[in-house]
C-alpha cells in the first residue's frame, strides 16, 4: 500500500508568515499543507490567526505553490470583541458568570452560545465561505471549544437555552 505522508506548516503569526515568499518557502521546505487560524473580522489584534481577507490571500498563494490549506475555525471561542456589544448571544454557565474556562482550565473567557439559531446561522454562513477556498483540504470546526471543560460548566443557561 502506497501512502502519502502530508506535512502541515502552521502559519500562526501574521507578522512572520503573511507573504507570498513565505508560502513559497514553506513548499520548498517539503511541506504539503499550510494551517491557518481564521479569526473574526472584528479582531484587530495582530498575533495568531488571520482575518477572512488574509486567509483568502494565503489560500491563493498555497494553490499557486501546490500546497493544501487547513483552516481552523472558531465558533464558540474567539468572539470576545463581538460579545462585548452582544452579551445576549453569550454562553451562560451554571455559575452565572457568562464565561467558560478555557482548555487550559486557567483563563475564563466569554464564549458564544452554540445553540442560539442566529449564532448557528452565522457559523454555517462562514463555513459556506470557507469551503470555496482554493486548495482547501480540511476544516477544523469550533476550534478548542466544548461544553464541559470545567466542573459545573456542562450546559448553557442563556435566555434562549432556558426557554
Ligand atoms: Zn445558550
Amino acid at each position: 500500500m502506497k501512502r502519502t505522508i502530508r506535512r502541515t506548516a502552521m502559519l500562526h503569526f501574521e507578522r512572520a508568515s503573511f507573504s507570498r515568499d513565505y508560502v513559497k518557502w514553506v513548499g520548498e521546505e517539503g511541506f504539503t499543507d499550510i494551517g491557518l487560524g481564521l479569526k473574526p473580522d472584528d479582531d484587530k489584534m495582530t498575533g495568531q490567526g488571520y482575518v477572512w481577507e488574509k486567509v483568502c490571500r494565503l489560500a491563493e498563494w498555497a494553490g499557486e505553490f501546490e500546497l493544501g490549506v487547513i483552516v481552523f475555525t472558531g465558533y464558540m471561542k474567539y468572539r470576545e470583541t463581538f460579545l462585548r456589544t452582544h452579551p445576549e448571544r453569550s454562553l451562560v454557565c451554571v455559575g452565572g458568570s457568562g464565561t467558560a474556562l478555557d482548555s487550559d482550565n486557567i483563563v475564563r473567557t466569554r464564549w458564544l452560545c452554540p445553540f442560539q439559531p442566529e449564532n448557528k446561522a452565522e457559523y454555517v454562513d462562514l463555513i459556506h465561505k470557507v469551503i470555496r477556498l482554493p486548495a482547501l483540504r480540511e476544516i477544523h470546526l469550533n476550534d478548542e471549544a466544548e461544553i464541559g471543560f470545567s466542573n459545573g460548566d456542562v450546559g448553557c443557561y442563556c435566555e434562549h437555552c432556558v426557554a
